[in-house]
């Protein structure tokens, strides 16, 4: 019998482990691993750069049909490349981050978005992560997995990511930008962050990355 290849979704609100612990599914698991969250953020990146106003949506979209966006096949350090250019540590910058949901609640660019991210996970065998993926870019995916964990946890994280990498944001100040940026999330009024019907809900409060991988596993185990 050949092994069942199939769609991992993991949703779930800013900073709640998802890319972390997708990577380490694609990677046992031998699948690709999707980082949609990188899509907009490098969307929002290229706008910052070419000088394209967020609440122009046209002006968006002919950006956006111009860009080829490409992940590099690297399962650890997954590289984000915009028309060749690397844009993997650009595209977590603050100035970004801060942008990105304003950007992506725009209609239009999420149908594009939608639609190449539909075209990646075509073959199965796939684990991608973002906001919508169990409700509007997957909705029949094999496995549909909403991950949460406390706001002051998800900071504290940020917080200990941030001092290795020299970054020096006061710890309510991420707080606060992660409870903004799930607030916009969530209340927009295109394909929303919500937790699809059928999806499980994992709370990763108090979990070490192992311990929520392995329950992520046991619940794979049952497809
Ligand atoms: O996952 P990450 O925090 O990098 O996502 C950055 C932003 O991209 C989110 O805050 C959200 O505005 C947007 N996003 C989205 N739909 C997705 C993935 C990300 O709207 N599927």
């Amino acid at each position: 019998m050949t092994e069942k290849k199939l769609r991992i979704a993991i949703d779930g609100p800013a900073s709640a482990g998802k890319s972390t612990v997708a990577k380490i599914l694609a990677k046992d698991l031998g699948y690709i691993y999707c980082d949609t969250g990188a899509m907009y953020r490098s969307l929002t990146y290229w706008a910052i750069q070419n000088h394209v106003d967020p609440n122009d949506e046209p002006a968006l979209m002919d950006l956006l049909k111009s860009m080829e966006l490409e992940f590099s096949p690297s399962m650890d350090m997954q590289k984000v490349f915009v028309n060749g250019q690397d844009v993997t540590e650009e595209i977590r910058q603050t100035d970004v981050t801060n942008l990105v949901s304003a950007i992506s609640a725009h209609e239009k660019v999420r149908e594009e978005l939608v639609k190449r991210q539909q075209k990646i996970a075509d073959a199965g065998g796939i684990v991608m992560d973002g906001r919508d993926i169990g409700t509007t870019v997957l909705p029949d995916a094999e496995v549909k997995i909403f991950l949460v964990a406390s706001v002051t946890e998800r900071a504290e994280r940020r917080f200990k990511e941030n001092q290795l990498k020299g970054i020096t944001t006061p710890l309510d100040v991420l707080q606060q930008e992660i409870a903004d940026r799930d607030y916009k999330d969530s209340t927009r009024a295109i394909s929303p962050l919500v937790q699809a019907d059928d999806a499980i809900l994992v709370d990763t409060t108090g979990l070490s990355i192992e311990g929520v991988v392995n329950q992520l596993k046991a619940i794979i185990a049952k497809k």
